[in-house]
Parts: C-alpha cells; sequence; structure tokens
C-alpha cells in the first residue's frame, strides 16, 4: 500500500465532496470530518482516482460498488452512534463505509461474502491501524459470537429483513437496512423495542448491490 498518497489536489477535491455532502443534508460534523480523514480514493483502483470524490459509485471488483458517498453518509447519520458502541455492519465491500465508523470510534464487526474483498478491507484497516474485526462470511447468519449489538447496518439491498439480524440487535438498538426485492430499496431504520417488538421508520428510495446468501472464495 506504500502507493496511496492523499496530494493536494485529493485534499482539495474532498474538501468538495464534504461541502456537497453537508448541502445535501449531512448534518452532523463528526461525519464530515471523518470523510475528511478517511481518503476514499486509497480505497478504489488507480483508474477512479480522478473521479473519487464525486458522489458516485464504482467497480471494486467480485462485481461490487463501493456505495455512493452521500449513502455512506446518510446511513452513518441514520445510525445515531456513540462512541464505543457495538457495530455489526453487512456488507464490507472495500472497507470504507468501516474505516468511516472506526473513525467515529465505535467498535465495528463486519462481513463480506467475497474473499478477496474481506481481504483487501483487511489490509485497508490494517493500513489505518483501526480496531475492526472483519469476518469473511454470510451476512445473513450475522455473527452470534459478539452480539448483542448497538446497531447493525446494512450495506447491499435486502429482499427482506433478516430475523437473525434482529436477534442480534440490542433492545434499544438500531438496524438501518435497504429493503426490496429489485433494483431499488426503501432505506429503513429499524428500533427494537422489546424482545419481540419493533417500530420502523422509512427513509426514501436508495440502489445498492443485492443481499445474496453464501459466501464466494
Ligand atoms: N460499504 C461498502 C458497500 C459495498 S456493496 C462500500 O462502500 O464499499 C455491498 C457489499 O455487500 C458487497 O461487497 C457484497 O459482496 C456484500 N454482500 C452481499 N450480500 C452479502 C451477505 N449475505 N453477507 C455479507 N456481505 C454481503
Amino acid at each position: 500500500m506504500e502507493h496511496l498518497k492523499d496530494t493536494f489536489k485529493h485534499k482539495g477535491r474532498r474538501r468538495q465532496l464534504i461541502e456537497e455532502l453537508a448541502q445535501m443534508g449531512i448534518q452532523d460534523q463528526r461525519i464530515l470530518s471523518a470523510f475528511d480523514a478517511i481518503p476514499r480514493h486509497y480505497f478504489l483502483d488507480l483508474a477512479f482516482d480522478e473521479q473519487a470524490y464525486t458522489n458516485m459509485a464504482f467497480q471494486i471488483g467480485s462485481g461490487q460498488t463501493i456505495s455512493h458517498p452521500y449513502t455512506v453518509a446518510y446511513q452513518t447519520e441514520l445510525l445515531q452512534l456513540e462512541k464505543s458502541m457495538r457495530v455489526l455492519e453487512i456488507g464490507t465491500g472495500s472497507g470504507f463505509q468501516t474505516c468511516i465508523l472506526c473513525k467515529l470510534g465505535v467498535k465495528v464487526f463486519s462481513i463480506e461474502r467475497h474473499q478477496p474483498l474481506h481481504n483487501k478491507a483487511k489490509r485497508m484497516i490494517d493500513f489505518f491501524g483501526f480496531n475492526a474485526s472483519l469476518f469473511f462470511g454470510d451476512g445473513y447468519k450475522g455473527n452470534r459470537v459478539y452480539a448483542p449489538y448497538d446497531r447493525i447496518l446494512v450495506t447491499c439491498g435486502a429482499p427482506d429483513i433478516p430475523e437473525v439480524l434482529l436477534e442480534q440487535l440490542k433492545i434499544g438498538g438500531l438496524m438501518v437496512i435497504p429493503v426490496g426485492e429489485g433494483a431499488e430499496q426503501k432505506m429503513l431504520r429499524i428500533h427494537k423495542t422489546s424482545d419481540t417488538t419493533f417500530t420502523s421508520e422509512e427513509f426514501g428510495t436508495f440502489k445498492f448491490v443485492p443481499m445474496l446468501e453464501r459466501t464466494v472464495k
């Protein structure tokens, strides 16, 4: 990773993106600062270097994409994070969102079903020196070992709300999950009010790559 360089140009473009995110309604200063601290171009192929700070998704291999910066910021805001919370992320992908969460001082457990993406994201976490736990596995199963979680973040489009994930959420906890069968999903925030009761809020339409079962080597 020695080739990772954060130039004056990158920094300038990043500031512009942060400005854009603020104009789009991201208000939490801690989240905007985290975007400044984690260079997004580090997570992308050199081919996308020039565009890394536009509000776009890019291919990251294994047929997957890094989420739009706005989507990452928006999902993060919906999580209402507090320091030291335990957060389970489904869909590590590039690891960019994982690093944003780490920067906000939470303990992240993240699952990815594609082995090459998992391996690469792990290297990124090490590069930044974050203390996150990354797993190669099927997010549909969650991760019982470290449950329950204060927050669960799903970064792929789920056809429905996985029961197992609800079980692994703390009472009083929140899960942010895009839910929908087709190309588009509704962003839901589920609040677990007791072992068996939940309330749900809806936050607009998004486009994620699908949440699929089983792992891919
Ligand atoms: N936060 C990531 C999003 C990547 S796209 C980023 O910004 O880079 C969503 C990711 O979810 C993909 O990498 C995909 O492989 C993964 N995914 C899909 N279904 C999954 C499952 N059942 N378990 C774990 N990861 C899954």
